[in-house]
């Protein structure tokens, strides 16, 4: 089994920690925890950032606490870690809300607690009790709560129990999901080119490896070049072929059309999104007329290289097959414009980066704006009319 350390912080639960400036989210992170984390300091013009802390909740897993600022802050300083707190609500898969047990004004709390109703996002309230002070009533309805002290420690235990009870449900789907089973032959094509990191592979050819592993496949791994030899070895084809979006063309063309063929992105869609609406999005391409406004949107930095598939080789193709220039804007980080309605069409990327509510928060209000969405993945298989070849 891989070190708990090695647990990527997109495939990890992510618990989220929001209240005032002073109701102690930070000490209750820390009584959980065992551990005393860096804290986000109150100087003016120290980092915006929530501070994650990545560990083992027994018997959840690995999970990612977030400390974020505090909600009341009202600050320009405090605005900017407020747009920062916006983007810990995309991701949260449970929110807890840490609150001093006298106070009275919980309106900024509500108001974030009626947004993960709205998500469906678990929410538990921890009324923190300072130095014997009285605790308030329960919570609203409809939210778990429980009294804590976070100082001496009481009723942290009932916390923790809280959060894993609303864990249960919490299951990521498998990444080949039923395209292949125990004894499956499956060949993955990975180009080895410039773009590919030098000394490893991408997380997204690690995670589907790993799957199949998981599943009792049999994993073959070969360079593009090498896919036509190495099927020429085996004795029966493979039972599924997995490729890199960017080599789709050449693998399907040298490959026999009753082999299943999907692509790295397309697993990946499915995993971390909602494929049937990127198909959805996809579709909307052959409606781009030149002049249109695209969002590309990857949700790390990277140095784009040339070549780069989202600043040139998928503009290259999207202008192509719009007969004229689109309008494109990139984005890249963690954060997402909050304005869409001037976007004819977004292109995501694989979110390898992310986890699966970030990715599903970012459909969701592209669906709200009206606006489609896609990824690159499914984007380029439509591009190439193989949108009707690949398995998803
Ligand atoms: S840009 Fe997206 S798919 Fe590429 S490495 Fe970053 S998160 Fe993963």
């Amino acid at each position: 089994m891989s070190g708990l350390d090695e647990t990527p912080r997109a495939n990890r639960l992510h618990i989220a920690f929001f209240g005032k400036t002073n109701a102690g989210k930070s000490s209750t992170i820390n009584a959980i925890t065992g551990q005393k984390i860096a804290l986000v300091s109150d100087v003016a013009g120290t980092t915006t950032d929530p501070v994650y802390k990545s560990m083992e909740l027994l018997p959840v897993g690995p999970v990612v606490f977030i400390d974020t600022a505090g909600l009341d802050d009202r600050t320009a300083l405090g605005r900017a870690r407020i747009e920062k707190t916006d983007e810990v609500v995309d991701k949260a898969d449970i929110a807890v809300f840490v609150i001093d047990s006298t106070e009275q004004n919980t309106a900024p709390e509500q108001e974030y607690m009626k947004r993960f109703r709205a998500k469906k996002t678990p929410v538990i309230v921890a009324y923190n009790v300072f130095d014997g002070n009285e605790a308030r009533a329960a919570a609203p309805a409809g939210e778990h709560s429980v009294v804590i002290n976070a100082k001496t420690g009481q009723g942290i235990d009932a916390l923790k129990e809280m959060i894993v009870r609303s864990v249960t449900d919490y299951e990521l789907p498998s990444i080949v999901g039923d395209l292949a089973k125990e004894g499956d032959v499956v060949m993955l094509v990975m180009p080895q080119d410039i773009q590919a990191p030098k000394g490893r592979l991408i997380l997204p050819q690690v995670q589907v490896t790993r799957d199949l592993l998981d599943k009792g496949c049999l994993v073959i791994s070969v360079k593009t070049e090498d896919m036509v030899p190495m099927l020429e070895e085996l004795k029966n084809p493979p039972r599924l072929v997995i490729t890199d979006s960017q080599v789709f063309k050449y693998v399907n063309e040298h490959l026999d059309k009753t082999i299943p063929l999907t692509s790295f992105s397309m697993l990946m869609a499915r995993y971390k999104g909602d494929i049937e609406e990127f198909v959805k999005g996809a579709r909307a391409i052959a409606d781009l007329k030149p002049g249109d406004k695209v969002l590309i949107a990857e949700s790390c930095t990277h140095h784009a290289l040339k070549g780069d598939i989202a600043r040139e080789k998928l503009p290259n193709w999207l202008n192509k097959y719009a007969g004229g220039e689109l309008v494109f804007e990139n984005t890249a980080g963690h954060g997402f414009p909050n304005d869409l309605d001037e976007y004819k069409l977004i292109v995501h990327c694989g979110g390898c980066m992310v986890n699966r509510k970030n990715m599903l928060s970012k459909i969701e209000h592209a669906k709200n704006a009206g606006v489609p969405i896609t990824n690159f993945g499914v984007a380029i298989a439509f591009l190439n009319g193989m949108l009707s070849r690949v398995s998803y």
